[in-house]
């Protein structure tokens, strides 16, 4: 498999990702929302490339949600309750078309959360092409299947320390 970006690499740009999201926020409360499971790995380095101290880290599981199942329904009223006046920061690992996150997003609004931005460590910006606005990121990349660093081709790979291209 081809390495995309190596571990140094990845090291180096949440880093920097890290200064940005510091000193945007700066003395102001917010929640980093790490959408599993794909972004574990991403947001445990982000948010020890954060310096704040009133941050609060959170957990959401997206991938069941992000069909049109009803029952999803259901489960995010319970989980999305709580975000009711926070400022969000959503962590993701990947957007591709953006279904995920716009729907997600349409449906926090609900609970009116105070701000919601975006973190995604990789973006496919010509098939996303803007549908979701991406405030922090870390790099664009082209259609290629990417795996490692958190992200997975059917649950295994996520182990890898570089981020490659899944070649069958
Ligand atoms: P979207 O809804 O933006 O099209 O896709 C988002 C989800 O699809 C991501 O959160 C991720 O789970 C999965 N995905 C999209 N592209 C890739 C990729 O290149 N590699 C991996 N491992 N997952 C991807
Ligand atoms: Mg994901």
């Amino acid at each position: 498999m081809k390495i995309l970006f190596d571990k140094k690499t990845i090291q180096k740009r949440v880093a920097q990702l890290g200064r940005e999201i510091s000193n945007y926020y700066k003395k102001t409360p917010f929640v980093c929302l790490i959408i599993l499971k794909g972004s574990f790995v991403f947001g445990a380095d982000l948010i020890r490339a954060i310096e704040s101290d009133s941050l609060e880290i959170d957990f959401i599981k997206l991938s069941s949600y992000s069909g049109r199942h009803s029952t999803g329904v259901v489960d995010l009223k319970d989980e999305l309750s709580k975000f009711r006046g926070k400022n969000l920061l959503l962590v993701e690992d990947i957007v591709d078309t953006g279904a995920t996150l716009s729907f997600f997003m349409k449906k926090l609004e609900e609970y009116s959360p105070a701000s919601v931005k975006v973190c995604s460590l990789l973006e496919k910006k010509e098939i996303n092409r803007g549908k979701v606005k991406i405030d922090f990121l870390g790099f664009d990349v082209g259609d290629d299947f990417i795996v490692g660093y958190g992200l997975d081709y059917n649950e295994k790979f996520r182990n890898i320390a570089d981020l490659v291209v899944y070649e069958g």
